[in-house]
């Protein structure tokens, strides 16, 4: 593929940096990963304010509230808001997984009236996938629903919800045909989080924070035109929400990575290693070495993935490749970092000796769950056994 950006791909590049200089709050504080509600009212109205100014959406239709622009310009976008460290859109599931979604599948109707609201953060969106007993064999889920006139009636659990203590909707799959082979008695279903009968609980993490939650569906009712698709046809829809979860996520994590290797080579020549400093010694040295080229090797596989994309409308197994890639490499490199940071890696932002506000102590902690979210790294190494590969199928 051609890498070089077109005349228009760069002055959509350097309008929006110019943008981001101009109007990143001041109090703003980029190592946050703090769960509070006021932080969550804050970055809804960063989101707000982007959305008014034309920069939510990019590349959704413009007749749905979007920009209209090229994937190129998506990928640019999201490089500039890493790049200024702006603070993040905070409807991220609404924005990269229902949005692509109901702009694929859902009906006129829906796409009139949710699509808006996801770009301007006034609904906030989790995803309700996996259950007590549904996580990477998802289809095997059990929450259940049962067509009562109009409406069907959800009962069950969903688990590991991220943003539920703060949605307003949820995109789940359920079951509709207990009767029906596994995959085939599923069906995709927007529900509405403040409707009678739900109940959310939030988990604690080991990062000390609470992203995602428990929810539970006791009789809630939901009207059948929230089906997106056919009833008992969720399957296809939910795997099309997975590959768009998978094929998006790297343009902003490539930015994210560069700055943090960048931050930790910087450390390493601050840090003293047994009486040098750490950036001497040859085995810091080799995996401060490695890490960056493997994160080069990541940006180019984005390239290929976005080539795909381009070419197709819809994102491959190098999603997989991608996933697997940056989950593993991102451990790598938060163990690397602790292992420059010494004791100091351990001090959280109490601590008025920790380094850059403790954010080595989370992102070594939080990338743990790296490997498990949007899939495992098993599932993905099935997925190109099988899809890229041509393996025969293990499960
Ligand atoms: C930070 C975070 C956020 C999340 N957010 C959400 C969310 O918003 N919404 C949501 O629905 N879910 C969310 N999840 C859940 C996530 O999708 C599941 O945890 C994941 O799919 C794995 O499912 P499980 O936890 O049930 O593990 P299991 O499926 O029980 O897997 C246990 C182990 O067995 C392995 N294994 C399972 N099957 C196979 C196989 N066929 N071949 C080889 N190995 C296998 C797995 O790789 C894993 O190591 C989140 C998870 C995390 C960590």
């Amino acid at each position: 593929m051609d890498l070089n950006l077109t005349p228009s791909e760069q002055s959509f590049r350097e309008e929006f940096r110019a943008w981001l200089k101009a109007n990143i709050p001041s109090d703003w504080d980029a190592s946050g990963f703090d769960d509070s509600e006021h932080r969550f009212e804050y970055l809804r109205a960063w989101q707000k304010k982007m959305y008014e100014a034309g920069w939510v959406g990019i590349s959704w239709p413009k007749e749905y509230g979007g920009r209209g622009a090229t994937l190129m310009e998506q990928t640019i976008f999201i490089e500039e808001m890493a790049r200024a460290a702006a603070p993040p859109l905070i409807n991220v599931l609404g924005l990269s997984l229902l949005g692509p979604t109901l702009i694929a599948y859902g009906t006129e109707e829906q796409k009139q009236r949710f699509l808006q609201n996801i770009l301007s953060a006034d609904e906030i969106w989790c995803q309700g996938y996996s259950e007590p007993n549904a996580g990477s064999d998802l289809a095997s889920l059990r929450t259940e629903a049962v067509l009562d006139g109009d409406h069907f009636i959800v009962n069950g659990q969903k688990t590991w919800t991220s943003f539920g203590h703060y949605a307003d909707w949820c995109f789940a799959v359920v079951r509709t045909d207990p009767d029906a082979a596994k995959h085939k008695g599923l069906t995709y279903m927007l529900i509405d989080m403040r409707s009678p009968g739900v109940k959310v609980r939030p988990l604690k993490q080991m990062t000390g924070e609470s992203e995602f939650n428990e929810v539970f569906f006791q009789n809630v009712r939901v009207p059948v035109e929230n089906v997106v698709g056919k009833v008992n046809g969720g399957w296809e829809i939910s795997i099309a929400t997975l590959m768009f979860e998978r094929g998006t996520l790297g343009a902003s994590l490539q930015i994210t990575f560069k700055r943090q290797i960048e931050r930790l080579i910087e450390l390493s020549r601050r840090i003293d290693h047994n009486g040098r400093p750490a950036s001497e010694d040859s085995a810091i040295r080799q995996k401060l070495a490695q890490i960056y080229t493997e994160i080069e090797i990541f940006r180019l596989n984005q390239m290929r993935t976005l080539t795909r994309m381009a070419r197709t409308g819809v994102p491959g197994p190098e999603g997989s490749i991608q996933k697997i890639f940056w989950s593993e490499m991102n451990q790598r490199m938060q163990q690397v970092a602790m292992e420059i940071l010494g004791p100091f890696g351990q001090l959280t932002r109490e601590s008025e000796y920790a380094v850059d506000h403790g954010q080595w102590a989370h992102a070594y902690l939080r990338s743990r769950g790296n490997t498990i979210e949007a899939g495992t790294s098993e599932i993905q190494r099935n997925i190109i056994g099988h899809f890229v590969l041509g393996l025969p199928k293990s499960y």
